[in-house]
Protein backbone atom coordinates (compact mmCIF):
# COMPACT_ATOMS: atom_id res chain seq x y z
CA UNK A 1 0.00 0.00 0.00
CA UNK A 2 1.60 3.10 -0.81
CA UNK A 3 2.57 5.41 2.14
CA UNK A 4 0.00 8.24 3.27
CA UNK A 5 1.03 11.73 3.90
CA UNK A 6 0.26 12.11 7.88
CA UNK A 7 -2.59 13.90 8.85
CA UNK A 8 -0.81 14.95 12.26
CA UNK A 9 2.23 17.16 10.56
CA UNK A 10 2.67 19.05 13.85
CA UNK A 11 3.41 15.78 15.60
CA UNK A 12 6.55 15.54 13.25
CA UNK A 13 7.99 18.42 15.10
CA UNK A 14 10.28 17.41 17.40
CA UNK A 15 11.85 21.31 17.39
CA UNK A 16 11.69 22.50 21.10
CA UNK A 17 8.26 25.03 21.64
CA UNK A 18 9.66 28.66 21.82
CA UNK A 19 8.77 32.09 23.64
CA UNK A 20 7.82 34.37 20.48
CA UNK A 21 6.36 37.90 19.95
CA UNK A 22 4.58 38.66 16.89
CA UNK A 23 3.44 42.62 16.64
CA UNK A 24 1.02 42.27 13.40
CA UNK A 25 0.33 45.93 13.55
CA UNK A 26 1.60 48.58 15.26
CA UNK A 27 1.36 51.88 16.32
CA UNK A 28 -0.86 53.17 19.07
CA UNK A 29 -2.89 56.06 21.07
CA UNK A 30 -2.58 56.68 24.82
CA UNK A 31 -6.23 55.69 26.81
CA UNK A 32 -5.60 56.09 30.28
CA UNK A 33 -3.19 57.20 32.86
CA UNK A 34 -1.37 53.69 32.79
CA UNK A 35 -0.14 54.91 28.73
CA UNK A 36 1.73 58.18 30.15
CA UNK A 37 5.11 56.45 29.61
CA UNK A 38 4.57 54.00 27.46
CA UNK A 39 7.66 52.18 26.21
CA UNK A 40 6.19 51.48 22.45
CA UNK A 41 5.58 55.37 22.21
CA UNK A 42 8.59 56.82 23.43
CA UNK A 43 11.10 54.54 21.24
CA UNK A 44 9.11 55.49 18.21
CA UNK A 45 9.72 59.03 19.34
CA UNK A 46 13.36 58.78 19.82
CA UNK A 47 13.48 57.17 16.28
CA UNK A 48 11.26 60.02 14.75
CA UNK A 49 8.65 58.00 14.30
CA UNK A 50 4.93 58.57 14.95
CA UNK A 51 3.76 56.23 17.57
CA UNK A 52 -0.19 57.00 17.06
CA UNK A 53 0.21 55.90 13.13
CA UNK A 54 -1.35 52.54 13.40
CA UNK A 55 0.36 50.37 10.59
CA UNK A 56 0.60 46.79 9.43
CA UNK A 57 3.98 45.31 10.15
CA UNK A 58 5.88 43.06 7.56
CA UNK A 59 5.75 40.07 9.97
CA UNK A 60 1.20 40.03 10.21
CA UNK A 61 1.57 36.47 9.27
CA UNK A 62 4.68 35.45 11.06
CA UNK A 63 2.02 32.63 12.90
CA UNK A 64 1.82 30.73 9.96
CA UNK A 65 4.83 31.18 7.82
CA UNK A 66 6.47 28.01 6.78
CA UNK A 67 9.90 27.05 5.94
CA UNK A 68 10.02 26.52 2.02
CA UNK A 69 13.21 24.51 1.78
CA UNK A 70 16.08 22.93 4.48
CA UNK A 71 15.88 20.34 7.62
CA UNK A 72 12.26 21.76 8.30
CA UNK A 73 10.50 22.40 4.92
CA UNK A 74 6.68 22.67 5.38
CA UNK A 75 7.21 23.35 9.28
CA UNK A 76 5.86 26.38 10.30
CA UNK A 77 8.45 28.43 11.41
CA UNK A 78 7.16 28.72 15.15
CA UNK A 79 7.23 25.39 16.52
CA UNK A 80 4.31 23.75 17.83
CA UNK A 81 3.56 24.24 21.74
CA UNK A 82 5.33 27.80 21.69
CA UNK A 83 3.68 30.59 23.41
CA UNK A 84 2.77 33.86 21.13
CA UNK A 85 3.10 37.11 22.70
CA UNK A 86 0.42 39.38 20.69
CA UNK A 87 0.21 42.95 19.99
CA UNK A 88 3.10 44.00 22.51
CA UNK A 89 3.60 47.50 20.26
CA UNK A 90 -0.28 48.28 19.94
CA UNK A 91 -3.44 46.69 21.34
CA UNK A 92 -5.08 43.96 19.83
CA UNK A 93 -8.53 45.54 20.16
CA UNK A 94 -7.47 48.68 18.37
CA UNK A 95 -9.83 50.39 16.38
CA UNK A 96 -7.42 51.52 13.64
CA UNK A 97 -6.90 47.72 13.51
CA UNK A 98 -10.53 46.45 12.42
CA UNK A 99 -9.70 45.41 9.04
CA UNK A 100 -7.02 42.96 10.22
CA UNK A 101 -8.52 41.49 13.24
CA UNK A 102 -10.36 38.77 11.53
CA UNK A 103 -7.09 37.35 9.38
CA UNK A 104 -5.62 37.93 12.79
CA UNK A 105 -8.16 35.50 14.60
CA UNK A 106 -7.94 33.06 11.13
CA UNK A 107 -4.16 32.33 12.16
CA UNK A 108 -4.79 32.09 15.67
CA UNK A 109 -7.36 29.30 14.58
CA UNK A 110 -5.14 27.98 12.20
CA UNK A 111 -2.38 27.70 15.11
CA UNK A 112 -4.48 26.02 17.73
CA UNK A 113 -0.94 24.15 18.54
CA UNK A 114 0.41 27.47 19.83
CA UNK A 115 -1.06 29.65 22.81
CA UNK A 116 -1.71 33.41 22.01
CA UNK A 117 -1.27 35.62 25.08
CA UNK A 118 -1.82 39.52 24.89
CA UNK A 119 -3.31 42.59 27.00
CA UNK A 120 -5.68 44.97 26.66
CA UNK A 121 -6.84 48.10 27.97
CA UNK A 122 -9.61 48.23 25.46
CA UNK A 123 -12.03 45.51 27.20
CA UNK A 124 -15.42 47.44 25.85
CA UNK A 125 -14.28 46.63 22.60
CA UNK A 126 -13.91 43.05 22.52
CA UNK A 127 -17.13 41.69 22.14
CA UNK A 128 -17.90 43.40 19.04
CA UNK A 129 -14.10 42.52 17.46
CA UNK A 130 -14.73 38.50 18.02
CA UNK A 131 -14.81 36.08 15.46
CA UNK A 132 -18.15 35.00 13.90
CA UNK A 133 -16.85 31.04 15.59
CA UNK A 134 -16.02 32.29 18.73
CA UNK A 135 -19.31 31.11 19.76
CA UNK A 136 -19.55 30.66 24.03
CA UNK A 137 -16.52 29.00 24.45
CA UNK A 138 -13.98 31.37 22.67
CA UNK A 139 -10.61 29.88 21.18
CA UNK A 140 -8.78 27.48 23.98
CA UNK A 141 -5.52 28.84 22.68
CA UNK A 142 -5.98 32.34 23.33
CA UNK A 143 -5.63 34.15 26.73
CA UNK A 144 -6.71 37.81 26.84
CA UNK A 145 -5.28 39.76 29.94
CA UNK A 146 -7.06 43.19 31.11
CA UNK A 147 -4.83 46.22 32.67
CA UNK A 148 -6.13 47.80 34.98
CA UNK A 149 -3.32 50.62 36.65
CA UNK A 150 -5.51 52.09 39.20
CA UNK A 151 -9.01 51.79 40.91
CA UNK A 152 -10.63 54.18 38.43
CA UNK A 153 -10.15 51.81 35.75
CA UNK A 154 -10.18 48.79 37.57
CA UNK A 155 -13.94 49.31 38.31
CA UNK A 156 -14.68 50.40 34.43
CA UNK A 157 -12.53 47.99 32.66
CA UNK A 158 -13.24 44.89 35.14
CA UNK A 159 -17.31 44.32 35.36
CA UNK A 160 -17.12 44.82 30.81
CA UNK A 161 -14.08 42.42 30.50
CA UNK A 162 -15.23 39.49 32.67
CA UNK A 163 -18.58 39.31 31.99
CA UNK A 164 -16.94 38.56 28.53
CA UNK A 165 -17.13 34.73 26.61
CA UNK A 166 -13.24 34.29 27.08
CA UNK A 167 -12.07 30.92 27.98
CA UNK A 168 -8.96 32.32 29.32
CA UNK A 169 -8.95 35.46 31.48
CA UNK A 170 -6.18 37.37 33.57
CA UNK A 171 -5.61 40.77 35.20
CA UNK A 172 -2.54 42.38 35.35
CA UNK A 173 -1.52 45.72 36.92
CA UNK A 174 0.78 47.09 35.48
CA UNK A 175 2.11 49.75 35.84
CA UNK A 176 0.69 49.52 39.26
CA UNK A 177 0.09 53.06 40.23
CA UNK A 178 -1.81 52.93 43.40
CA UNK A 179 -3.26 50.25 45.80
CA UNK A 180 -6.41 48.55 44.44
CA UNK A 181 -9.34 46.53 45.45
CA UNK A 182 -10.23 43.91 42.94
CA UNK A 183 -12.00 41.69 45.85
CA UNK A 184 -15.02 42.45 44.56
CA UNK A 185 -14.28 40.65 41.54
CA UNK A 186 -12.48 38.07 42.80
CA UNK A 187 -15.22 36.97 44.88
CA UNK A 188 -18.01 37.05 41.65
CA UNK A 189 -15.82 36.02 39.24
CA UNK A 190 -12.88 34.43 40.89
CA UNK A 191 -13.11 30.50 39.24
CA UNK A 192 -12.95 32.46 35.74
CA UNK A 193 -9.48 34.55 36.84
CA UNK A 194 -6.84 32.71 35.85
CA UNK A 195 -4.06 35.21 37.38
CA UNK A 196 -3.30 38.44 38.59
CA UNK A 197 -0.23 40.32 38.05
CA UNK A 198 1.80 42.94 39.39
CA UNK A 199 4.14 45.12 38.46
CA UNK A 200 6.07 48.85 37.97
CA UNK A 201 6.49 51.12 35.86
CA UNK A 202 9.89 51.29 33.63
CA UNK A 203 11.91 53.97 32.04
CA UNK A 204 13.72 56.99 33.17
CA UNK A 205 10.38 59.02 34.14
CA UNK A 206 8.85 56.20 35.96
CA UNK A 207 6.51 56.77 38.78
CA UNK A 208 6.64 54.95 41.90
CA UNK A 209 5.57 51.63 42.92
CA UNK A 210 4.90 50.90 46.69
CA UNK A 211 5.63 47.25 47.45
CA UNK A 212 2.76 47.70 50.29
CA UNK A 213 0.30 47.92 46.95
CA UNK A 214 1.59 44.70 45.86
CA UNK A 215 1.42 42.58 49.00
CA UNK A 216 -2.15 44.11 49.45
CA UNK A 217 -2.91 42.63 45.96
CA UNK A 218 -1.41 39.33 46.66
CA UNK A 219 -2.83 38.84 50.01
CA UNK A 220 -6.79 39.51 47.89
CA UNK A 221 -5.52 36.63 45.95
CA UNK A 222 -4.63 34.23 48.44
CA UNK A 223 -8.04 35.24 50.45
CA UNK A 224 -9.68 34.03 46.93
CA UNK A 225 -7.40 31.28 46.02
CA UNK A 226 -6.65 32.86 42.47
CA UNK A 227 -3.16 32.96 41.26
CA UNK A 228 -0.92 35.78 41.85
CA UNK A 229 2.58 36.96 39.80
CA UNK A 230 4.68 39.49 40.97
CA UNK A 231 5.91 40.51 37.57
CA UNK A 232 8.52 42.89 37.65
CA UNK A 233 9.53 45.98 40.20
CA UNK A 234 9.67 48.74 37.61
CA UNK A 235 12.40 51.23 37.98
CA UNK A 236 11.57 52.68 41.12
CA UNK A 237 10.01 50.69 44.52
CA UNK A 238 9.43 52.40 47.50
CA UNK A 239 9.56 49.68 50.25
CA UNK A 240 8.68 50.96 53.71
CA UNK A 241 10.38 54.55 54.21
CA UNK A 242 12.85 53.72 51.26
CA UNK A 243 12.97 53.91 47.60
CA UNK A 244 14.85 51.97 45.21
CA UNK A 245 15.82 52.70 41.69
CA UNK A 246 16.59 49.57 39.65
CA UNK A 247 18.58 48.95 36.80
CA UNK A 248 16.31 47.30 34.14
CA UNK A 249 17.94 44.17 34.02
CA UNK A 250 17.14 43.24 37.84
CA UNK A 251 13.35 44.26 37.58
CA UNK A 252 12.27 40.82 37.14
CA UNK A 253 14.83 38.79 39.45
CA UNK A 254 14.29 41.23 42.12
CA UNK A 255 10.50 40.65 42.23
CA UNK A 256 11.14 36.74 41.93
CA UNK A 257 13.37 37.16 44.93
CA UNK A 258 10.17 38.41 46.70
CA UNK A 259 8.26 34.97 46.97
CA UNK A 260 5.41 36.54 46.55
CA UNK A 261 4.23 34.07 43.79
CA UNK A 262 1.42 32.12 44.32
CA UNK A 263 -0.50 29.48 42.61
CA UNK A 264 -3.90 29.59 43.73
CA UNK A 265 -3.89 26.41 45.86
CA UNK A 266 -7.09 26.82 48.67
CA UNK A 267 -5.52 27.13 51.46
CA UNK A 268 -5.89 24.93 54.39
CA UNK A 269 -8.24 26.25 57.81
CA UNK A 270 -6.46 27.18 60.18
CA UNK A 271 -6.32 24.42 63.00
CA UNK A 272 -7.06 26.38 66.49
CA UNK A 273 -5.38 24.49 69.22
CA UNK A 274 -7.50 22.51 71.28
CA UNK A 275 -7.35 24.93 74.79
CA UNK A 276 -9.82 22.84 76.41
CA UNK A 277 -8.14 20.95 79.29
CA UNK A 278 -9.07 16.79 79.13
S1 LIG B 1 -2.59 50.92 25.23
FE1 LIG B 1 -0.55 50.04 25.46
S2 LIG B 1 0.45 50.31 23.49
FE2 LIG B 1 -1.33 51.69 23.55
S3 LIG B 1 -0.48 53.65 24.26
FE3 LIG B 1 -1.27 52.54 26.04
S4 LIG B 1 0.53 51.45 26.86
FE4 LIG B 1 1.02 52.07 24.75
Amino acid sequence: MEEQMSLFPEAEDRRPPQSVTWNGWHGCNPCSSGCLHCYMMRRDKEYGKDPTKVHKTANFNLPVRRYRSGEHKGLYKIPSGSTIFTSFTSDFFHPAADEWRAEAWAMMRERSDCHFFMVTKRPERIAAALPADWGVTGYDNVQISCTCENQYWADRRLPVFLSLPLPHKSITHEPMLERISIRKYLKEYGEQIESVSCGGESGPEARICDYAWVLNTHMQCVEYSVPFYYHQTGARLRKGNRIYEIPREHQHTQAHKAHLDFDGTRLPAWDEPDTEAD
